[in-house]
């Protein structure tokens, strides 16, 4: 009878045991507080191109001496196919749909909660020192003012000197890397290390001239990149990576020299990755002015390194973007606001219980051409759903859909469409995205009705810029087929009203209206009328917000052009 007491009690206690290890906290209990961030953003950084993840040749040393000690993830993948939208869903766990930043101009709306407010609440230094941050794009991320005084010693100097100057403090500070981005062109050491004797300039193909240029763009279908140009890209490409390594090491060495090693948690990632003729071509959505959403694009690293306090391991489920933010807060302690898409991965991290179970779907959006994008390319988008055996790529053009299925088990270079060949697959794929948009759909509304325009926070709201038209341009009918889309940087989701001042003398004219986002079109319009436009030249306008007190753009001159041709 004591006996079986006894086992009874012991099975309870270690059942109680049991059940208060699963609800322990995972981390907090051993972490330092206070604790800082570096979180490192690399432009077009490629995952399988870093010696971490597998590459033959060794391009990253340092990091991979920091992966090693730390976790590694690797299957990440991106929210998109170029800089602002993947960087975005990294700064705020949104989705491209969600976040709206997927298209030039566009500005994020205040009400989002960035990575930036929930440490700056938690009352971390958060310095603007990321040049991207002085963007219009990035305008409305609350973060205090440029500190211009560290710009200077050359590119990524920046980063030295704030530290230099504020290791006291407790900071989370983001830096986005941009060399790795085209043109490849790697200084001489480092080349010569990956691709020694590089062709004289005139026996160079278009291929190598497109990746060498300073327009750091390859549109598609004005470059034919040849076979002998891989071996050479990749060589420059690599090369490329090893200077971000070696950055890289200069920034640890810092942090050693100033004993912050043991209390910041570094994150080591990328906005999107870079296709190296794996499709016959180069570069991504911005500068092939098209897009693809394959893996060689959507693929990126994500490393986290701390001291002892991170376990390595190597963490095979796939993830996105959009887990980034909600893992880093939950790592330093801070609470994930509500709202976010992405999940924290720290139960992955610190419980082995909760690593390998099944992957979550990733998503991503793209419009072609990126940041390059005009008019024509922003009305044509890729979407993907991508699980551990599949993916499916739809491509929506104002014309049709079409669709790209990808058995990734079998084919993980996708190579062959089998849409057609496995009709379930598609269609739940299909269903699939469909729900992600809805759901995105939903979340974009609630973060509208939410919202309206007033302001919150000290950075916010920069004035407008104008974007089109811009100051001195003479719009021609032939050209414009009778349309003017005038756009300027801002919210999609706000109002700003547009003032006019219009003509000379007896044709004068100013007035001002309401308008809802950022673009409105006016027209199209017969001949006639733009002449009778064109009559009252110059026309002069800009745009504000719709708040009190206004704030306006700079103004821009414009003319109709007449129907002869002139514009007086
Ligand atoms: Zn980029």
């Amino acid at each position: 009878m004591r006996l079986r007491r006894i086992i009874r009690t012991a099975a309870v206690i270690i059942f109680l045991t049991f059940v208060l290890l699963l609800n322990a906290p995972p981390l907090k209990s051993r972490a330092p507080t206070g604790v800082n961030v570096i979180l490192v953003t690399v432009d077009s950084l490629r995952a399988d191109h870093m010696g971490c993840y597998g590459y033959h040749k060794m391009t990253t040393p340092n990091i991979d001496a920091i992966a090693e000690k730390g976790a590694l993830f690797r299957r990440a993948y991106s929210q998109s196919a170029w800089t602002f939208p993947g960087l975005m869903s990294i700064l705020t766990s949104l989705q491209p749909p969600v976040h709206q930043v997927d298209q030039r101009g566009r500005t994020l709306d205040p009400n989002i909660k960035t990575i930036f407010d929930c440490f700056r609440e938690a009352g971390y230094a958060v310095p603007n020192i990321c040049f991207l941050l002085t963007l219009p794009e990035f305008s409305t991320i609350r973060v205090g003012p440029v500190e211009e005084k560290y710009f200077h010693g050359g590119d990524g100097e920046e980063i030295f000197h704030w530290l230099d100057e504020n290791r006291e403090s407790k900071f989370f500070l983001w830096y986005h890397y941009r060399e790795v981005h085209l043109p490849y062109k790697p200084k001489e050491g480092s080349r010569s290390m990956y691709f020694p004797i590089l062709p004289a300039d005139s026996e160079l193909s278009p291929g190598i001239k497109a990746v060498l240029s300073e327009t750091a763009v390859a549109p598609v279908g004005t470059v034919k990149f040849e076979e002998a140009d891989m071996p050479i890209i990749k060589g420059l490409y690599d090369a490329e990576v090893r200077e971000f390594d070696s950055f890289f090491a200069r920034l640890y060495a810092r942090l050693q020299k100033y004993g912050l090693l043991k209390k910041t948690l570094i994150v080591v990632t990328a906005d999107h990755g870079e296709e190296l003729m794996d499709h016959g071509f180069v570069g991504h959505a911005s500068t092939m002015h098209s897009a693809t959403l394959y893996d060689e694009v959507m693929r990126i690293p994500l490393i986290m390194s701390w001291s002892d306090y991170l376990p390595p391991c190597e963490i095979r489920e796939q993830i996105q973007q959009v887990d980034i933010m909600p893992t880093i807060l939950e790592i330093v302690g801070i609470p994930v606001p509500s709202g976010v898409q992405g999940r924290s991965l720290a139960p992955m991290i610190f419980d082995t219980r909760k690593r390998n179970e099944s992957s979550v779907p990733v998503f991503a959006e793209t419009i072609y051409g990126g940041f390059q994008a005009d008019e024509e390319m922003a009305k044509t988008r890729l979407r993907c759903v991508r699980t551990d055996a599949w993916k499916l790529i739809e491509t929506d053009t104002p014309e049709a859909k079409t669709f790209q299925l990808f058995d990734l088990l079998t084919d993980p270079k996708e190579i062959r469409n089998v849409f057609d060949e496995n009709t379930q697959t598609s269609a739940a794929l299909r269903t699939l995205l469909l729900e992600w948009r809805r759901e995105n759909m939903a979340r974009k509304g609630a973060i509208v009705d939410a919202g309206g325009t007033v302001p919150r926070g000290d950075s916010f709201p920069a004035c407008p810029q104008m974007l089109f038209p811009y100051d001195g341009v003479v719009l021609r009918y032939q050209e414009r087929n009778g349309t003017i889309r005038a756009s300027w940087v801002g919210s999609p989701n706000s109002s700003y009203v547009i003032e006019y001042d219009i003509g000379q003398g007896v044709h004068h004219l100013s007035g001002s209206f309401v308008t809802f986002g950022n673009e409105r079109i006016f027209g199209p319009y017969s001949r006639e009328i733009w002449s009778a436009l064109a009559a009252r030249n110059p026309w002069r306008i800009r745009v504000s917000p719709d708040t009190n007190p206004r704030c306006w753009s700079e103004w821009v001159q414009l003319e109709f052009e007449h129907e002869n041709g002139r514009t007086h």
